[in-house]
């Protein structure tokens, strides 16, 4: 059995926080870009609906108007950080639908506009396991071998029926074919699924933690599956089509997932954040610190910890 956690970590799981305090000596803050992408499965190139979980808004920047330039979005949250919390470190996080969709020159501009800002120590660039070119790899390559760089692929399930339920648009292996071209360069992995989507049984969110613990996977992030105003899942819920996760599977599930991850697996989200404008349900979802004092719990009640189960 492997060592539980250990260093300056208290918890039961290798959590990005104390990963990032550890790395650099200090706290380092993820600051969310909109750059004004879209996504393929929603502007028509591969379907028009997107995934049937996604809400289509962008972020609260984008809704208000122009959107600023990645310079002054980093500068305004910065300031914020800085006065909150006394922040000294950030990773400019491109987050808002896909942000590898767009012409290789575009992208080359945008990531380098967030890594010329003071005190930006990396990347991490959200986006489509499909949408992702040898070219862009190796770009991101480059900035990793002197800044910390994360991609992070949006999977959600190993399984292809699920895939093509939840509208995905891709299919598994174009996951573990996007994770085979970036693995083995100077590029962190974080992929990030969600527990709790219709249709799929404990035993099958399951099988996609132990697959992702055997693929050369840096990071994951765990959410909870959510209705939400404006989205199918939402249409789905309020016909009575679907039902969604009570609080104490919730909690089950994501021990039973860290089980089986690798110890050394960065664990950078453990339930869904935000869209308090437009949530729908589970109602207990709404309560994130709840649902991380929870897992905390069940983790201690059991006496587990990340990688107990882990199989090299
Ligand atoms: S891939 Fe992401 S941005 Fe595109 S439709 Fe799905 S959830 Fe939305």
């Amino acid at each position: 059995m492997p060592d539980p956690p250990s260093g300056k970590n208290r918890k039961r799981y290798r959590d990005f926080k104390s990963y990032l305090r550890e790395k650099f000596g200090c706290s380092v803050y993820k600051l969310q870009i909109d750059a004004g992408f879209t996504c393929p499965n929603r502007d028509g190139t591969l379907a028009t609906g997107g995934c049937i979980y996604c809400d289509g808004r962008g972020s609260a920047l984008r809704q208000r108007g122009p959107l600023p330039a990645v310079a002054a979005q980093l500068a305004k949250s910065k300031e914020l950080y800085r006065k909150l919390r006394g922040a000294k470190k950030y990773i400019a996080y491109f987050q808002t639908f896909t942000n590898t969709y767009g012409p290789f020159e575009k992208l080359k501009a945008l990531y380098e506009e967030a890594l010329a800002q003071k005190d930006v120590i990396g990347l991490a660039v959200g986006t489509r396991p499909d949408c992702i070119s040898d070219e862009v790899i190796t770009l991101l390559d480059g900035y990793g071998r002197d800044s910390h760089v994360w991609v992070e692929y949006g999977l959600q399930s190993a399984h292809d029926k699920t895939l093509h339920y939840i509208n995905r648009g891709h299919d598994y292996r174009a996951f573990t074919e996007a994770v085979e071209r970036t693995a083995g360069k100077n590029i962190l992995i974080c992929t990030h699924i969600i527990a709790g989507l219709p249709g799929e049984t404990r035993d099958d969110i399951l099988e996609t933690a132990r697959r992702l613990a055997a693929l050369p996977i840096q990071g994951i992030k765990i959410h909870l599956a959510l209705a939400l105003e404006g989205t199918v899942m939402g249409r789905l819920f309020r016909e009575g089509n679907i039902s969604l996760m009570t609080k104490e599977e919730y909690v089950n599930t994501v021990c039973d997932i860290l089980e089986v991850l690798p110890p050394d697996m960065v664990i950078q989200r453990l339930t869904a954040d935000g869209y308090r404008d437009i949530y729908l349900a589970p109602d207990w979802g709404r309560n994130k610190m709840q649902v991380l004092n929870a897992i905390e719990c069940e983790l201690e009640r059991r006496d587990t910890f990340q990688g107990a189960k882990f199989r090299p």
